[in-house]
């Protein structure tokens, strides 16, 4: 047994975080946390800072991504741990997802503008600070002009499907993120499995397809995640032979219901993502 706290989904400023990666660190550090993994969206920019850092705070940081994926018509979010950040396959393909964010952000402000918000492109870059644009940058953009109460309701009415912002994803296959993941040394990781609305059905085709795929872990702990949710998800990951994964897919201190290390436990009948780490 160890006594380690585990932190496996986290963002930092390379994506749509509002901390630097040595912020964060040093965040999840104060908090307790002793292994933690930067898992920016579609970006490994931050692993070098973030790998200092936790070498001055005496953690141990895992190199890590979250790779936005289309699967059927949807979006889904694979996260890879233990990542080598130079492998080939795997910087390519996050270097054409960066491509598809970059023209997509620009569409977006096109789409807004139509609707008589103007030059939300430069505003969310302005948020983005010169790192990759996601649709969190148009949100607090929109908040900030007082369009919205808060990012969530900037979501629900400017940025998700039949919304005036909306554009639609055009992201990795499952079977292309899986294979990055696993050519970089990693392992994959279905994140937040209880957000994709999926019937049952479909919830277990998608992670029969991750596994032949040769993905290795569900999510099974997540701060969107109900008590049931992790009770669900842990028998899933067992019925189907996966890992178990714990992250709390921190953002930001803003949000204070969602804090670094205040996870609970994974469910005994879990085999940890982590079994096999040195
Ligand atoms: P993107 O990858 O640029 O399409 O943006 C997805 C990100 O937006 C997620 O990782 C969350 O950080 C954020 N997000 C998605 N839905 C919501 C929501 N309803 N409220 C606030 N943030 C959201
Ligand atoms: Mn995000
Ligand atoms: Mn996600
Ligand atoms: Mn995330």
């Amino acid at each position: 047994m160890n006594h380690d706290t585990y932190d496996l989904h986290t963002h930092s400023t390379a994506s749509d975080g509002t901390l630097t990666p040595a912020e964060l660190v040093a965040r999840a550090a104060a908090a307790g946390v002793t292994v933690l993994a930067l898992t920016d969206h579609d970006t490994t920019a931050g692993i070098a800072e973030a790998t200092a850092a936790a070498l001055e705070h005496g953690i141990r940081l895992i190199a890590g991504v979250e790779i936005s994926a289309t699967w059927g018509e949807r979006t889904v979010h694979i996260v890879g741990l233990g990542v080598a950040v130079d492998a080939p396959e795997l910087a390519t393909g996050l270097a054409e997802l960066r491509t598809f964010r970059a023209w997509r952000a620009e569409e977006i402000g096109r789409r807004l503008a139509k609707h008589g918000i103007d030059d939300a492109y430069e505003g969310a870059r302005g948020f983005s600070n010169g790192s990759l644009i996601g649709r969190t940058h148009f949100a607090r953009l929109l908040v900030q002009r007082g369009l919205a109460a808060d990012t969530n309701e900037v979501f629900k009415r400017f940025l998700t499907h039949g919304k005036p912002g909306h554009v639609a994803g055009q992201w990795a296959s499952l079977e292309a993120a899986v294979s990055w993941i696993r050519a970089a040394g990693g392992q994959a990781v279905i994140a937040h499995p209880g957000r994709y609305r999926l019937t049952h059905t479909r919830l277990l085709r998608f992670i029969r397809e991750f596994h032949n795929a040769g993905g290795a872990a569900l999510e099974v702990v997540t701060s969107t995640h109900s008590r049931d949710d992790i009770l669900n998800f842990a028998r899933l990951a067992r019925e189907q032979q996966l890992l178990a994964s714990v992250g709390s897919d921190f953002h930001g201190p803003e949000h204070a219901w969602l804090q670094l290390g205040r996870l609970p436990p994974l469910p005994t009948s879990c085999v940890p993502v982590w079994r096999d780490w040195s």
